[in-house]
């Protein structure tokens, strides 16, 4: 395993980490919820990101279970929880200080642990002033409840507004972003986010890799029974797909499956090892509905080698989606 600097923090964490969502208590229960995070963390993973919406509380519930049952030292892992929407009432959803408490709370209960290593706003909230949040994240981490505290999916500007907050009262600042990251989403990560990186040295724990499995290539020839796009309730995540925009990047995955197999290396391999290339990824949280897939997806940190620039070059070509370089006016 390889381990990176969770940004300008001291924080070490193993390149590839392990998430829940979606798989936890829908597909994996807790023999194979277990089997998952056992592998991963034989492999040396040192993060398992859950949040308080995954299953409404049942992937935290069975990630705190496999953690207490597997008796691992607590000084050997990190986990996570996000605060959103953790119910249907005014008190139970956004970044108040109300709900960031009481979720951290719960949070902490569900997991079994005494404390979040890591503890994310799930999304921006547009009723809570920036302040407030900051505040509140600030008072858990000094009551030792929470180690780091981050952001998912805030945009360059919110999170430059959290940063000069923190800077104006002496309070704790984001150290982590956890935005999608992937061949198929690129532009902020690859350009908004730049200055985040340059300035205050803000870490990622980037989501979807394999954009929920498509760039796996798996759905080249239709959508298997057994897959993610297949499940109920996901829907609206399928009907990307078959839209003309999701039917033009099912037929650039056949393309990134080709280039793959010329390397040697499998499609997910070749779109988790392009994630791995990029400097500002701390690290790429896996999913898996199989341990199988974990399997295949760790030996990805064998091919970032092979993605030679010629490679990188190969892969612009059929992704097609470089986000425009910032212009320099000197
Ligand atoms: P991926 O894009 O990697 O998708 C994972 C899914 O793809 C698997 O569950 C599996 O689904 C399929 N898959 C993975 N590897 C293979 C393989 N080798 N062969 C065939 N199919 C494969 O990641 P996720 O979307 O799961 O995101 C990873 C984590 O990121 C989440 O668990 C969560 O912790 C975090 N996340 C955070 C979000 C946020 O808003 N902050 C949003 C989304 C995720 P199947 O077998 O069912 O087809």
């Amino acid at each position: 395993m390889e381990y990176r600097k969770l940004g300008k923090s001291g924080l070490r964490l193993s390149a590839f980490s392990f998430g829940s969502w979606v798989t936890f208590s829908n597909q994996l229960d807790l023999e194979k919820a277990k089997e998952c995070m056992h592998f991963a963390y034989d492999q040396g993973v040192n993060f398992f990101d859950n949040a308080e919406v995954y299953a409404e509380g049942k992937s935290e519930e069975l990630m705190g279970t496999v953690i207490r049952d597997a008796g691992w030292g607590r000084d050997t892992f990190c986990v996570s929880s996000k605060v959103f929407w953790g119910g249907e009432k005014p008190t139970q959803m956004g970044l108040s200080k109300k709900h960031v408490t009481d979720a951290c709370h719960a949070a902490l209960k569900r997991l079994q642990v005494d404390y979040l290593d890591l503890y994310f706003c799930h999304r921006p909230d547009q009723l809570t002033p920036i302040e407030e949040t900051v505040r509140a994240m600030h008072a858990l981490i000094q009551q030792g409840k929470v180690l780091y505290w981050g952001t998912s999916e805030w945009s360059a500007q919110q999170l430059t507004e959290a940063y000069a907050v923190a800077k104006e009262n002496h309070l704790t600042p984001p150290t982590m972003e956890q935005p999608e990251y992937n061949l198929f989403n690129r532009e902020r990560f690859e350009k908004d986010y730049l200055p985040l990186f340059q300035n205050y040295g803000m870490g990622t724990t980037i989501w979807s890799p394999l954009a929920s499995g498509v760039l796996t290539g798996k759905y080249s020839n239709g959508f298997p029974a057994d897959s993610r796009l297949n499940m109920p309730g996901y829907e609206w995540l399928k009907s990307r797909y078959t839209n003309e925009e999701g039917k033009q990047r099912i037929a650039k995955t056949v393309k990134l499956t080709q280039l793959a197999q010329s390397l040697d290396m499998t499609s997910a391999q070749l779109a988790l090892a392009w994630c791995l290339k990029n400097p500002n990824v701390s690290t790429v949280i896996l999913g898996a509905s199989k341990v199988q897939q974990l399997s295949e997806n760790m030996r990805a940190l064998e091919k970032v080698t092979a993605l030679t620039p010629d490679v990188m070059n190969q892969i612009e070509v059929i992704v097609a989606n470089r986000p425009e370089a910032i212009p320099d006016f000197m």
